[in-house]
């Protein structure tokens, strides 16, 4: 007998749940982009201060282990900004050099990092709130145009390198993330995963074009290694698939 496949819905409740957490991260920027911001973590690390952002990164690195870049395709606001004006980006992103220009972004941005904390003689106090006022980031008209000057800014990213552009292109955070995963897959951590399963594909390229960051996702089924630095764990691809032949997984690589 034919085994019969799993059907799905495109609109899955499980992408509904991912977008409206998305949409929620994004409308809580007024008061968490300071927690976030890599900007903040600077300024307070140049004064010796482990700020909300600092310890988001560490906390983020951590994890990263575990659910590599969850955080990207489930929590981060930068990434729901992008999700919410992907409708006019023309296309999704392009496989290519433009994803290392990230490492160079975030070689420069943790060397100066590490810079600031050598020579103001390390980190000696913790302020998960630096900068914001009453634990709110957007406190003034100033902070608010600073920051819908770099929102402006992802938003040209993502337009002109496609959807999710700045997360693949320029993100510096994503880079310590792509390193934690590594770490955890070289000491064999079980970890979340996509999983496929090729004996079910029918090559109907439907994955590749649901995928927000630009990947061949097809071609990761047929050859079995669903494990990129790209992937964002969005299981946009596992929702839109008609034979469900990706899903998510536990195991070690
Ligand atoms: S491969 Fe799948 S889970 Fe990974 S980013 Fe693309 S759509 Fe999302
Ligand atoms: S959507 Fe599913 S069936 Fe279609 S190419 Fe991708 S993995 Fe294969």
């Amino acid at each position: 007998m034919t085994e019969k496949p799993a059907q799905k819905n495109p609109a899955s409740s499980r992408q509904n749940i991912r977008k409206w957490i998305l949409i929620v991260s994004f409308l809580l920027i007024p008061v968490t982009i300071f927690y976030i911001s890599p900007i903040i973590l600077m300024m307070g690390a140049a004064e010796g201060i482990a700020t909300g952002s600092m310890i988001l990164l560490i906390l983020l690195f951590v994890l990263s282990f575990f659910v590599a870049r969850l955080w990207c395709g489930w929590l981060c606001p930068m990434g729901a900004w992008q999700e919410i004006c992907s409708p006019i980006m023309k296309h999704t992103v392009q496989e290519g050099w433009r994803k290392y220009i990230k490492y160079g972004i975030a070689a420069l941005w943790l060397g100066m990092l590490a810079l600031s904390i050598v020579t103001v003689g390390g980190i000696r106090s913790v302020d998960p709130f630096y900068g914001t006022v009453n634990g709110i980031s957007i406190s003034s008209p100033d902070v608010l145009m600073v920051v819908a000057v770099i929102f402006a800014i992802i938003f040209v990213t993502a337009y002109l390198a496609g959807r999710r552009g700045f997360c693949s292109v320029l993100c510096p955070m994503a880079v310590v993330m792509i390193i934690g995963r590594k770490i955890g897959n070289l000491v064999n951590l079980p970890a979340l995963r996509l999983t496929a399963d090729p004996s079910r594909c029918i090559d109907c390229g439907k994955c590749s074009k649901a995928c927000p960051m630009g990947l061949d996702v097809n071609g990761m089924v047929q050859k079995g290694e669903m494990e990129t630095p790209e992937c964002i764990l969005c299981a946009s691809c596992a929702d839109t698939c008609p034979q469900g032949a990706i899903e998510y997984g536990t195991g070690r690589r």
